[in-house]
């Protein structure tokens, strides 16, 4: 028998996406359907242009699906006009990419700050706090271009966990980092999903994806077992 799962906090269902060139269409979403718990860590896995990045895209209501929907805590994400999606991304979901998502002419600190703008207090991770967890206090007043490759990849996280995210999304946030760093970082993930929050990482890392409690494999727009 199953054990009893904590409940989903993000569930996607029936999603299709489509993008059309011309005549020509391409299925990026296949009637793709998951669901994370709390805590959970999960692997998406599978060959480039298997549609990794447009689930993520999908999951975080950076793009809206063609057919299905996402939710995400309890709301949904899907079909909503984009400022709304825009706040409910804000509040609930934590993004990760290779590019890390930093603003060059800020410090650490104040990226974290600026990324705290669109929600209240009470759903701000302390920024000190933060800071310290991920190894980052004595260059909290960094700017980006002078942060070692592995501080930059805690500096995006810390961005991706500034608002307390239930969910965290992330693609290939390792991809360009050496094995100390993506250790680390992964090292980083398995605390916060002991603490409840689910993630979801888009990796080709054979160790990142042994480090998650499960693995979905994608393939022409589907997702496989
Ligand atoms: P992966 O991240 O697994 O490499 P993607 O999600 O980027 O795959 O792409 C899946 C498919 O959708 C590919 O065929 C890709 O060419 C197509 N696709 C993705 N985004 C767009 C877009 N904005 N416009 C047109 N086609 C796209
Ligand atoms: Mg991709």
């Amino acid at each position: 028998m199953e054990v009893t799962k904590a409940a989903a906090v993000l569930r996607a269902d029936g999603l299709h996406r489509f993008f059309h060139a011309g005549d020509d269409e391409a299925v990026a979403l296949r009637d793709v359907s998951l669901e994370v718990a709390a805590g959970e860590l999960v692997a998406v896995v599978g060959p480039s242009g298997s549609g990794k990045s447009t689930l993520l895209s999908v999951l975080a209501g950076l793009d809206e699906p063609d057919a299905g929907w996402v939710s995400i805590a309890g709301q949904r994400l899907s079909r909503r006009p984009e400022a709304e999606r825009a706040r409910l991304r804000a509040r609930h979901v934590g993004l990760l990419f290779q590019s890390a998502n930093l603003i060059e002419h800020l410090t650490v600190e104040q990226n974290v700050v600026v990324a705290q703008r669109f929600v209240g207090r009470a759903g701000r991770a302390p920024v000190g706090e933060l800071l310290e967890e991920l190894g980052l206090s004595s260059r909290r007043s960094s700017r980006p271009s002078e942060l070692s490759g592995g501080e930059g990849a805690r500096a995006g996280l810390a961005v991706a966990l500034a608002n307390r995210p239930e969910v965290l999304l992330a693609d290939e946030p390792t991809g360009e980092v050496d094995s100390a760093t993506e250790s680390r970082v992964l090292d980083l993930l398995r605390r916060r999903g002991d603490r409840g929050t689910a993630v979801i990482v888009v990796t080709h890392s054979d160790a990142v994806a042994a480090a998650c409690d499960r693995r979905v494999h994608m393939a022409d727009g589907r997702l496989v077992a």
